[in-house]
């Protein structure tokens, strides 16, 4: 998988937004890497992106007319925030979606096994990773 791959073989973490439709359920249609749209967001170990370069990906959202549905990172261990996820939302937006893969995205990434975390705004977040849905149904979110 090109998160694991970019990871350099679990020396850091790796991400990406996940663009498309939000809706019931939203769709999604295209992966960017943080490290394509920041080339140094993974040099410190941890995701760490450069608003400044955000420009380059809103872009891309107002010409293929898609937005920022949800973003993916991974993790070392486990699929739980860390006090930097809670505290520095990727794109701070009420009802965005975080999902965090655990063990460098090297697991089978089933079900349950997979964090969901849904910002709710004001740096506070809603933990939905034991719900009994899967996250993802063929690049589509299901929402509750
Ligand atoms: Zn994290």
């Amino acid at each position: 998988m090109e998160l694991r791959r970019r990871t350099n073989g679990g020396r850091r973490e790796s991400g990406a937004f996940l663009l498309g439709e939000a809706g019931a359920p939203s769709t999604i249609r295209q992966f960017i890497f943080y490290d394509d749209v920041d080339p140094g967001a993974l040099d410190s170990g941890i995701v760490l992106i450069d608003g400044r370069r955000l420009g380059a990906l809103w872009k891309i959202c107002r010409d293929e007319g898609m937005t920022v549905v949800a973003d993916v990172h991974v993790h070392p261990g486990s699929f739980r925030q860390s006090p930097s996820d809670k505290a520095n939302p990727i794109i701070a937006e009420a009802n965005h979606l975080a999902l965090i893969l655990p063990d460098f995205a090297g697991g089978p990434n089933l079900p349950g096994r997979i964090g969901v975390h849904r910002y709710l705004g004001n740096r506070r977040w809603r933990d939905e990773s034991d719900r009994l849905f899967p996250p993802f149904h063929v690049g589509t979110y299901l929402w509750s």
